[in-house]
Order: structure tokens, then C-alpha cells, then sequence
């Protein structure tokens, strides 16, 4: 069943990512160029089309929009200047916000364990993002063999350095939003 229709939607992310997402004629040239199209459930180009198309639901709740990497080749090849990296940002905000059902709830615990880690420390520390993230995920078996040959060739530092001026971090953070600073549990 296709999802409902919200005719207000492109313009609310329009404004929230600051793309020319109406000006979109469907060239395609910023799915050739994007490195994680092969993954997406829908692809750079067609995510532009659903915003326009007002398919709210169904985009928020995607997968491809927590496949992106934010690399911006989309914005580089556009020929409209419309970087779909940054639409992702504001329809991944709006997912969070709204608590839909996430599409890719193990990136969606990194995003988490990765942002709590830079603002518990002001930089990441490898192991206690690793220990978050398998927690948040219970993920817990994969990939030990690897993280046991990165310790032993001390790829890994075992404690995390903080920085100085962590409040600048803090003041980042607030400035954010609330969202950015709390943590919310991803819907699974
Ligand atoms: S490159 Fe730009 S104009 Fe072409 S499909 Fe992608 S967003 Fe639309
Ligand atoms: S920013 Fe996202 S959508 Fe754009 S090319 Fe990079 S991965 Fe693909």
C-alpha cells in the first residue's frame, strides 16, 4: 500500500536542509555518483522525487537515509545544486523526532554511541564507542577477532584521552538541540 500523501512536506524539509529540493528534474546524475546507492532502499534521486511527492512515512521510516555517508558528491554533481546528503541530515532529524520506526536501527545505535562518545570525551575513544554501540545493538559477537588484532598491534588506545575544553563541546551540543544532546532509544 503507497503511503499517504503530506503536500506540506516538501517544503518543511526544503527548509530544514536549505536545498532546492523543487527544482529537481530527475537528471539522476547524483545517484551515479553516490557510493552507497547499491545499498539504498531508495536511491539519491529517488529520495529527492519523494520529498516531493510528499511520501513522508515511508521516507522517514527508509533505510537509505541512514545509508548515506554525507560524502556530498550528490551536492558536487547536481546540476540544481541540491546535495541529497544534506536532505538526509533534516529527514533523519525528523525520524528521531517523530519516533518513527527506524529503517537501519544498527546505524542508528552507532550515530548514538558515536556522538555520546564525542561528548562525554570531546573526541572518540575507539573502545568505549565499540563497548556502547554492541550494547545498544547486542551486536555482541562480531568482529572480535578483528578488535583483538587491533589491541594486540595497539592500534587501540585503552583509555580515552578528554580535552581540555570540553564546555566548547557541551555548548556545540546545546546549541544542537535537545535532540543532539539526549539520548533517545532508536525504535526498532
Ligand atoms: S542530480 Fe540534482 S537534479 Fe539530478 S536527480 Fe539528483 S537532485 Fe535531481
Ligand atoms: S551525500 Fe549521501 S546521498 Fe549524497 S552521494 Fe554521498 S552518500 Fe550518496
Amino acid at each position: 500500500m503507497s503511503s499517504p500523501i503530506d503536500w506540506r512536506f516538501m517544503d518543511i524539509v526544503a527548509e530544514r536542509s536549505g536545498q532546492p529540493i523543487a527544482t529537481c528534474y530527475q537528471c539522476r546524475k547524483c545517484t551515479a555518483g553516490c557510493p552507497t546507492a547499491f545499498v539504498m532502499d531508495y536511491d539519491p534521486a529517488q529520495i529527492v522525487h519523494m520529498v516531493q511527492m510528499g511520501e513522508r512515512r515511508a521516507l522517514l521510516s527508509s533505510q537509505a537515509i541512514w545509508m548515506c555517508v554525507g560524502c556530498e558528491t550528490c551536492g558536487t554533481r547536481c546540476p540544481n545544486g541540491i546535495c541529497v546528503g544534506r536532505i538526509n541530515d533534516a529527514l533523519r532529524q525528523m525520524a528521531a523526532e517523530e519516533g518513527v520506526r527506524v529503517g537501519a536501527p544498527a546505524i542508528y545505535q552507532f550515530h548514538r554511541a558515536f556522538l555520546n562518545n564525542l561528548r562525554r570525551f570531546g573526541r572518540v575513544h575507539e573502545i568505549t564507542m565499540i563497548v556502547e554501540y554492541k550494547l545498544r545493538s547486542l551486536d555482541l559477537l562480531s568482529n572480535l577477532d578483528l578488535g583483538a588484532r587491533l589491541l594486540l598491534a595497539r592500534k587501540l588506545p585503552p583509555l580515552p584521552q578528554v580535552i581540555r575544553r570540553r564546555q566548547e563541546i557541551a555548548r556545540l551540543f546545546e546549541a544542537a538541540g535537545a535532540h543532539a544532546a539526549e539520548t533517545p532509544e532508536g525504535r526498532e
